[in-house]
């Protein structure tokens, strides 16, 4: 009998997304260009962000990309990230966060350095205001130049596409009209934009953090153009796992385990956390298929990114 869960690993859906950023690279690049560099810089001294830029690195120069790893003084940070704003060489430019995790205000203030054109990783207020009013262009009404969105909702979305979950029957922007799709994670940097841009594709979309759950939706029949937010009073995991077909958790707590008895049978069940949310063994019962972790996709999507940013760059005069 065969296995009934299908546990897809984020290198194989990586793989296919690398070999699409290799093809795309390859045809935007003007020739005599070298290759393209993402600048990163660590001022956090962070364990984890010393390990991701390290896989970083190794992606990124598998797969003809150059990355530079800048250690600077938080203090020094502004100023630097100044200067790869001019610098030619950079094409693209990663900041390792928290760099303030006591002031978050001084982080957001930090991301609006970098400039546009070098947001590799869609913070930019353009960029996420672009994603939350459902506005996919930068350049309306040319339509030339794809705004930036944020690497791990994006590298979800891709997951999600990869899994046939986007149904290509339905037109573009509405390939997941009948979903409904659970994410537990609310932050601003990764829960809240995936909400937005699943609700903005079609579906129904249940977002769950420590203040409670909120409704995100296009409205019946998604008729409205953007997605629209609405407080579920009173509603818990209780309420929405069992309604869901698709569950991302992203909840960054050791001990925290989505209960599996609330779980759909042959939900999908996808982990963003750097902590295992879904308990292995009992989710290989309940669910039709499991994303244990998301890492390897969310640095292709950075590749992805990087390339888009270099294919939005007004060409060079060749006279
Ligand atoms: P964060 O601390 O900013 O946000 C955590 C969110 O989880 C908040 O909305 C919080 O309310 C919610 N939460 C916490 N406990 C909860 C609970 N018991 N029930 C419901 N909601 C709960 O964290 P973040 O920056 O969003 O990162 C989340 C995780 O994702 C971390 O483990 C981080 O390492 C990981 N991460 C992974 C990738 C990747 O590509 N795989 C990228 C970025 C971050």
């Amino acid at each position: 009998v065969p296995k009934t869960c299908r546990v897809i690993t984020a290198e194989t859906i990586a793989k296919n997304l690398l070999q699409e950023v290799r093809e795309t690279l390859a045809t935007i690049q003007e020739s005599g260009s070298g290759e393209p560099t993402l600048a990163a810089f660590l001022a956090n001294g962070d364990p984890h962000a010393v390990k991701y830029a390290e896989w970083s690195k190794k992606t990124c120069e598998d797969n003809g990309f150059k990355f530079d790893l800048r250690n600077v003084d938080k203090e020094l940070l502004e100023e630097e990230i100044m200067k790869a704003n001019e610098e030619e060489g950079v094409d693209g430019i990663i900041v390792y966060y928290p760099i303030f995790p006591k002031n978050p205000t001084h982080d957001k203030y930090v991301q609006e350095t970098v400039s546009l054109s070098k947001d590799v990783e869609g913070m930019r207020f353009q960029h996420l205001h672009n994603m939350y009013h459902n506005i996919r262009f930068l350049d309306p009404p040319e339509n030339r130049k794809k705004s930036i969105l944020p690497c791990t909702p994006l590298a979800c979305v891709k997951i999600l596409e990869y899994l046939q979950i986007y149904n290509p029957i339905l037109a573009v922007g509405n390939r997941l009209y009948g979903k409904t799709i659970t994410v537990i994670n609310r932050s601003e940097v990764n829960g809240r934009p995936l909400a937005a841009l699943l609700a903005n594709d079609g579906a129904t979309v249940y977002s769950v953090d420590v203040t409670g759950v909120q409704l995100f939706t296009r409205g019946q029949g998604i008729k409205q153009p953007r997605h629209k937010v609405e407080d579920k009073e009173g509603w818990g995991l209780e309420q929405v796992l069992p309604l869901s077909d698709v569950i991302i958790a992203g909840v960054p707590v050791e001990s925290y385990k989505v209960p599996t008895e609330l779980i759909r049978e042959g939900a999908v069940c996808i982990n963003f956390a750097s902590h295992r949310n879904f308990d292995g063994p009992a989710v290989k019962e309940k669910a039709s298929i499991y994303v244990p972790s998301v890492g390897k996709v969310t640095i292709a999507i950075l590749l992805r990114n990087l390339v888009r940013l270099i294919a939005n760059r007004p060409a060079k005069d060749a006279s």
